[in-house]
């Protein structure tokens, strides 16, 4: 028998499977709101002129592909750490906190899913009910006992505060908690200000190993709002990871820009944790890609580029913006029965609309693809295809 014989099919990936079907269809009128990420009102992906002109600048001195360092890029770790922290923070000013160059938010999270392994092999993790979906996967395939932590409540389309609180109260010392830093994933639902105060209080006092994913800084209120409760984190002095990807925030999908941070109680301490994380690198793929790396360092730490890359990600997060804004006005009209006032409140790139999965069914038939949990992407919609999306929610409510 072969040895490959007895292996089963995996099941599909959920969302690349709605993909698969919307490229399938052969209504010229399709629309998929299914996928993460980012379109122009034309329906495009953009290519940033932040990213362009910093690869024509490249592109005047042609540079041999040598391999990068295990960790990265230095100029790219260095602007990563201060987009981050801050350039002034105490954790940079003291050295406590390292950054390595990733492949994506999932490279990134996968690194720091790894190193953890080898050093808190016995702690379980906690990720939101629901999260990203490939959360769970990804920390059991490192090895750890994932569980959810109650974060959504259908009845209000906002979070369980109380409920969150409560599970983060409840979760045993060293526990590896994951939290969204903005913009939700799949929800749309962030926590306030005031709230996170509450939940770094449960953090520190339970003892937790928070793990921040940030994987949309931008797209909610700002970069710097956005990124705020990292540098709250921060600056309790606890040990923290940080992942944060530039797929979105830089339309760079396929680039694999990511980075780890993670922060340590003193600089001797980061050092020895960046020398072994360095060690799960290399065994996993020794190091990672120059291309992305150095135009994400040029935009980030060139005045004139930086900029623009503020100006172009304003841009993406006001259109997203403006979208809920018509998606609640228009369906206020054409289903005015029922209340969408909340899509206006959710920050980020997705909505779960509470549309139901046999609901969600119907809109394909209509050739509108969704995820079946009714998560939509709000950056899928656009001038063109908005009021046919629209006419079909009132069609199935
Ligand atoms: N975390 C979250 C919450 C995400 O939604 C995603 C996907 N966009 C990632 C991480 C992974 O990002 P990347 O595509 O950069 O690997």
């Amino acid at each position: 028998a072969s040895l490959f014989g007895a292996i089963d099919m995996a099941p599909r990936d959920p969302i690349l499977g709605i993909t698969e079907a919307f490229n399938a269809d052969t209504n010229p009128a399709k629309i998929n709101l299914g996928v993460g990420v980012y379109y122009d009102d034309n329906g495009k992906v953009p290519l940033l002129q932040c990213v362009q002109k910093a690869e024509a600048k490249l592109m005047e001195q042609p540079a041999p592909r040598t391999y990068l360092p295990i960790e990265g890029l230095a100029a790219y770790d260095k602007a990563v750490q201060e987009l981050v922290f801050g350039a002034d923070s105490a954790v940079i000013q003291e050295k406590r906190a390292i950054t390595v160059q990733a492949l994506g938010g999932t490279g990134a999270l996968k690194l720091g899913a790894d190193f953890l392994k080898r050093f808190s092999p016995n702690s379980e993790v906690w990720i939101s009910d629901p999260s990203w979906e490939n959360h769970r996967a990804l920390f059991e395939s490192a090895g750890f006992v994932v569980n959810n932590y109650t974060y959504y409540d259908a009845a209000t389309h906002g979070v369980n505060f109380e409920g969150m609180l409560a599970a983060l109260k409840d979760m045993p010392q060293g526990a590896i908690v994951v939290l969204h830093a903005c913009c939700h994933n799949p929800t749309g639902a962030d926590l306030s200000q005031d709230q996170w105060t509450q939940v770094i209080d449960a953090v520190i006092a339970g003892g937790l190993v928070p793990f921040l994913d940030m994987a949309y800084q931008g797209f909610g209120a700002g970069i710097a709002e956005d990124g705020a409760v990292v540098r709250r984190f921060a600056e309790k002095g606890i040990p923290l990871l940080v992942s944060n990807s530039f797929s979105k925030s830089f339309s760079l999908y396929g680039e694999r820009a990511g980075a780890l941070s993670i922060v340590a109680t003193s600089a001797e301490e980061a050092a020895r944790v960046l020398s072994q994380l360095k060690r799960v690198i290399r065994t996993n793929y020794s190091n990672p890609p120059t291309h992305t790396a150095k135009v994400v360092a040029m935009v980030l730490s060139t005045p004139e580029l930086r900029q623009l890359w503020e100006e172009e990600l304003a841009g993406m997060r006001v259109r997203i913006k403006e979208m809920r804004n018509l998606m609640v006005e228009k369906l206020k009209e054409k289903a005015p029965g029922h209340d969408f006032e909340f899509v206006r409140e959710q920050v980020g790139m997705f909505s779960y609309s509470g549309l139901t999965k046999e609901q969600v069914g119907k809109l394909r038939e209509q050739s509108i693809y969704a995820v079946d949990t009714g998560r939509i992407c709000v950056a899928a919609l656009n001038s063109t295809n908005l009021d046919r999306v629209v006419d079909a929610v009132a069609k199935v409510l």
